[in-house]
């Protein structure tokens, strides 16, 4: 599972301007969740090769007991509880104030990992103004400036020194249960379906993991097909590890998605596309993972609204092309069989093979039937393709003057190897490799 670093601190001390720094490796993939909830912002890191997510906490203010500030607060806390590392970042131009003091209280309290990060300190490495910062009690400042990308590696190795760098996922794993996860906004019927599926004595009978950073995975038997249901905080779970967590968790979210080989993403027909949704579907396409969409609540609409459904999802979700639609009731248990089934197929072409002999052929037939254009002295030379990986599946075509490819050449490349290979709810890579 990803390793979760939340950032705290009070506003301005520049914790949106880390949490650029933060998420720039991967620009493309930073999610935000703004939307979906109030000033928290989502995003994907990497480090070499480790990956994390970060929460950015907007403004902090501990003590504040009305409106829009004690919300803040409330959800500052909970990203401070679904953490593993907090990034409590002061500002070494504005120096200490009493605010950074009930900061530091709090943090005590929550009894996680704080990393304190002494911001705008560019040109300051050694500067006696940080020896301040020790009044916290929260341990030796580290110096970094955001806006200049100062000390951040340090800062960022510091944060993940406990996580394990990610080991190679094992290359066949054809053996193993299909790992599942539910995805989508609170009140959409998840639980509905994953007890459905499940039936209460079972959720009752598995093991509760010892710390919030175990991931809960429920083993399920379809149709002689092993599967392991990722947690999305969608379980309805009592005990009092996981009692400081709303039932809706953006992070454990993120984290099941990363971890799935397939995720359900489910849509209320009765309220159609939400911006929120198409926020999580654009999280579960960057994430490469296989995908099916579960449209729940089908037997509360009527054909009007079905019609309204169908262009919001024509619309909003135009780039999930290649999932599949269900329409599900998972209350009246309508639907649940096909839905099955897309999932097992999606899972079938996300692993498929392509052997290098075939994916060569595809390849030059398809060149033939429509060559690629000349760019200026260059046309592209596609010798020969092979697979690069699976869920997603990628192929890699080897050649001349690839650069020159055109991202509409590569669509329609997609699309010949699709069709052959019958490739449903799974995304599909095109990657160029220039030889040598
Ligand atoms: P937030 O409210 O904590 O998210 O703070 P912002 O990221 O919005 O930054 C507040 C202000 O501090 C902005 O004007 C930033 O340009 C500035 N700032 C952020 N990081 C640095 C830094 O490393 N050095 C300096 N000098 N200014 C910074
Ligand atoms: P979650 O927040 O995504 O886990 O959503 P829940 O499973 O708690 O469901 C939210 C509400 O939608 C509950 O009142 C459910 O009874 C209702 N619901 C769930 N599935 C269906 C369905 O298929 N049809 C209808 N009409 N209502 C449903």
């Amino acid at each position: 599972m990803k390793p979760v670093i939340a950032l705290v601190g009070r506003p301005n001390v520049g914790k949106s301007t880390l949490f650029n720094r933060m998420t720039k490796s991967r620009d493309a993939i930073v999610a935000d969740f703004s939307g979906l909830t109030r000033d928290r912002h989502y995003g994907d890191g990497r480090l070499g090769n480790r990956e994390f997510i970060v929460v950015d906490t907007g403004g902090f203010e501990p003590d504040s007991t009305t409106g829009i500030v004690k919300e803040m607060a409330r959800q500052t806390r909970q990203a401070v509880a679904e953490a593993d590392v907090v990034v409590f970042v002061v500002d070494v131009r504005n120096g200490l104030s009493g605010q950074d003091h009930d900061i530091a209280r709090f943090l005590r309290q929550a009894n996680k990992r704080v990393l304190l990060t002494v911001n705008k300190a560019e040109g300051m490495q050694e500067s006696p103004l940080l020896a301040e910062f020790y009044e916290l009690g929260m341990g030796e400042p580290h110096p970094i400036s955001a806006a200049h990308g100062q000390g951040i590696r340090s800062l960022l190795e510091a944060a993940l020194e406990d996580f394990p760098e990610d080991e190679d996922e094992p290359e066949d794993e054809a053996d193993g249960p299909i790992r599942l996860a539910v995805a989508g906004r609170p009140n959409v019927g998840k639980s509905t379906l994953i007890n459905t599926w499940l039936g209460e004595e079972r959720l009752i009978a598995f093991d509760m993991p010892g710390t919030t950073r175990d991931a809960i995975k429920v083993p399920l038997e379809r149709d002689g097909q092993r599967f392991e249901l990722i947690d999305t905080a969608g379980l309805r779970r009592k005990g009092k590890v996981f009692e400081a967590i709303e039932k809706f968790s953006v992070v454990k979210t993120l984290q099941a998605i990363a971890d799935a080989n397939v995720v359900v993403l489910m849509i209320d027909a009765t309220q159609g596309v939400s911006e929120q949704d198409a926020h999580i579907a654009g999280y579960i396409l960057d994430s490469g993972r296989a995908v099916v969409i579960a449209i729940n609540k089908w037997d509360a609409i009527d054909s009007y609204q079905r019609q309204t459904l169908e262009r919001s999802i024509e619309s909003r979700l135009a780039f999930l092309k290649f999932a599949p639609l269900l329409n599900i009731s998972a209350l009246r248990r309508q639907g649940l069989g096909p839905l099955w089934k897309a999932i097992a197929d999606a899972h079938a072409s996300a692993t498929c093979k392509m052997p290098t002999p075939v994916l060569t052929r595809l390849l030059h037939e398809a060149v033939e039937h429509q060559n690629p254009k000349r760019v200026g002295a260059y046309r592209p030379k596609m010798r020969y393709a092979h697979q690069g990986g699976m869920n997603p599946p990628i192929i890699v075509i080897h050649g001349n003057s690839l650069e020159h490819v055109t991202e509409v050449y590569k669509r329609y490349l997609e699309g010949r190897f699709r069709e052959h290979f019958k490739l449903v709810g799974t995304p599909l890579r095109i990657q160029m490799k220039l030889s040598g």
